[in-house]
């Protein structure tokens, strides 16, 4: 059994305002002691109030995004340490509606991942094949290079998370076979072991995402390499995030 511990990520996108703190606060009613790692990124507007709202709960905070400098003349943008003085402990970095409607290179999700190391932040790197790239045999060729190119030097299981997405998945209820989830996954494991070495590449949790939902979680947290899930819409309601997190315990 591994001895890492999974983790049920919520990302709430452009979606929340004060009155869904209530989903937050219910959730941490609803697992005081949860067998897993469990994580919220609420937009930027109300991380500082979540963070406050799940003070001494077993919940962590999360940004969706942060810039690759501390500070400076960089209008809309938030840095690492604003996320870590809002109480976030993760942030996610290239997911893939940032890097489609930003424009965000490896490079650029590199070099925020490493803002966030720098800064005590856990990143959680996405990465993810479109359906052309899938459909031409294309997926672990795409897998392989985002991997070499967001994720920084030095990464090891208490600053990193992998999150595998499928850009044809996010939000379409479209799911990967589990075969093709548990390809992707050990491709994934085998290249950190490659370049991190087995104990700091072994260490870092991969989540799927995806059209995660309580009637796919368990077969999903069953594949091999599977630690958990970055879950988009059901998260967002504690009644289909909570079930969730169930399985995602059961799964142990
Ligand atoms: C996501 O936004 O990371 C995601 C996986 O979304 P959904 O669960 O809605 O597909």
């Amino acid at each position: 059994m591994s001895t890492r511990r999974r983790l049920a990520a919520g990302n709430w996108k452009m979606n929340g305002t004060g009155a869904d703190l209530a989903v937050a606060t219910a959730l941490a009613g609803r697992h005081p002691a949860p067998g897993c790692d469990i994580l919220l990124c609420p937009p930027a507007t109300l991380l500082s109030r979540m963070s406050q709202a799940l003070e001494g709960s077993a919940i962590a905070t999360g940004g969706q995004d942060c810039h690759a400098a501390d500070s400076g003349a960089h209008t809309g943008d938030i840095s690492a340490p604003m996320l870590r003085d809002a109480g976030a402990a993760y942030v996610i970095v290239g997911h893939s509606e940032r890097r489609a409607d930003h424009g965000e290179s490896d490079a650029a999700v590199r070099a925020k991942a490493e803002a966030a190391m720098r800064h005590g932040l856990c990143a959680v790197v996405c990465l993810g094949e479109t359906l052309a790239q899938r459909e031409a045999g294309r997926t672990l060729e795409v897998i392989g290079t985002q991997l070499a190119g967001s994720v920084p030097d030095g990464a090891d299981g208490d600053s990193l998370v992998v999150a595998y997405e499928p850009v044809w998945a996010i939000g379409t209820g479209k799911v990967p076979t589990l075969e093709q989830i548990g390809e992707v996954h050990d491709f994934i494991r085998a290249r950190l072991e490659e370049r991190f070495g087995a104990a700091a590449g072994g260490a870092v949790r991969l989540l799927y995402g995806g059209s995660v939902k309580p009637g796919n979680a368990a077969g999903i947290f069953a594949v091999s390499n599977v630690d958990g899930a970055l879950v988009g819409g059901a998260s967002l309601k504690a009644e289909d995030f909570s079930p969730i997190i169930e399985a995602l315990e059961a799964a142990g």
